[in-house]
């Protein structure tokens, strides 16, 4: 028997420091509700979609509200959610002005295709009853400021550090990503995955970026559950998610070192920064991040383990 596991994350970046502690707070009480939803169905899917739905509440993550804008200061959402007992998928794309964007890749998942975007995705919103919000209703101050902080940098020029986002300066700090993700286990080692986020900070409207595509942003099969986060463009063609399975399998690495190899030598061939939360099939945890930050939390036999620095684990007894 394995012990079950709730392991979630709130985004890899440039994490300004007045922002860790929020961040810490919110990836803390997601880990906790998703092991308690575990507790309550016995259903990974459920944790891993509760412990999401938390965090997509929450202005710190940039998940439905709280999310960042794009380049005409609107927000379009983007999520997938995947199980690993039967490898079925649900992912969603363009999709606005719902709270729960996670919710609604679990009910692509119902219909014949994996993947929805755009009218097509905010039609099964409607059929499934979900509230829709009036426009507007997502964004934050935070988000506005975001989004002219990278407008003054790209007047001035300097698009390559904006629009790239990840691993710039602090003089970007408001562009940071904060994408949330969520990867459980149970006693019998079933895994599931969920990952949501807004994108990035003055995307063009229609880019869709890693974290409803299965194999970059999430994975699981009942071997290997992967959520990602960070530069969309470069976990996209690096399928971060699926190369930190191939290596458990094929390389015979354990969850940490092969979820840190991955980050690492996608960052050493394309730059772009990003992180990664693994459980594999013996119940191991793997967590690494190229981006100066990234907050995670997970909680496995009473207590709760988390961080945000390079190198930080603290835990507490529930
Ligand atoms: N990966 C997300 C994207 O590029 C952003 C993030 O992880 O924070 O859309």
């Amino acid at each position: 028997m394995l012990q079950p596991i709730v392991l979630v994350h709130g985004g890899a970046g440039d994490i300004p420091f007045e922002r860790v502690d929020g961040k810490l707070v919110g990836v803390k009480a997601a880990a906790k509700i998703g092991y308690h939803k575990l507790q309550e169905t016995g259903c990974v899917l459920d944790a891993v979609e509760e412990a999401v739905r938390n965090m997509e509440l929450d202005p710190y993550f940039n998940a439905s509200y709280g999310s960042v804008l794009t380049a005409d200061a609107t927000i379009e959402l983007e999520a997938s959610i995947m199980n690993g007992a039967n490898l079925k998928v649900g992912c969603a794309a363009l999709v606005k002005d719902i709270m729960h964007p996670i919710s609604l890749a679990r009910k692509v998942m119902n219909t014949p295709h994996n993947f929805l975007a755009g009218n097509g995705a905010m039609e099964l919103a409607e059929q499934e009853s979900f509230e829709i919000l009036h426009s507007g209703q997502l964004v934050t101050h935070y988000a506005r400021e975001a989004l002219a902080e990278w407008k003054e940098g790209l007047n001035k020029g300097e698009e390559r550090f904006a629009r790239t986002e990840i691993g710039t300066e602090n003089k970007y700090k408001k562009v940071e990503t904060e994408t949330v993700g969520a990867v459980a286990i149970d006693c019998k080692g079933n895994i599931a995955v969920a990952t949501s986020t807004g994108g990035i900070t003055g995307k063009l409207p229609g880019r869709i970026g890693d974290t409803p595509l299965i194999g970059s942003g999430t994975y699981a099969d009942n071997l290997v559950g992967v959520s990602t986060t960070g530069h969309g463009e470069t976990i996209m063609k690096y399928c971060l998610a699926h190369t930190i399975l191939k290596r458990i399998d094929f390389l015979k690495e354990n969850a940490q070192i092969a979820t840190e190899n991955a980050c690492k030598t996608m960052t050493e061939r394309l730059i772009g920064e990003g992180g990664a939360i693994t459980i594999d099939y013996k119940g191991q945890v793997g967590i690494s991040f190229t981006s100066k930050r990234m907050a995670w939390a997970y909680v496995k036999d009473s207590t709760i383990h988390y961080g945000i620095e390079k190198n930080q684990h603290l835990q507490e007894f529930l």
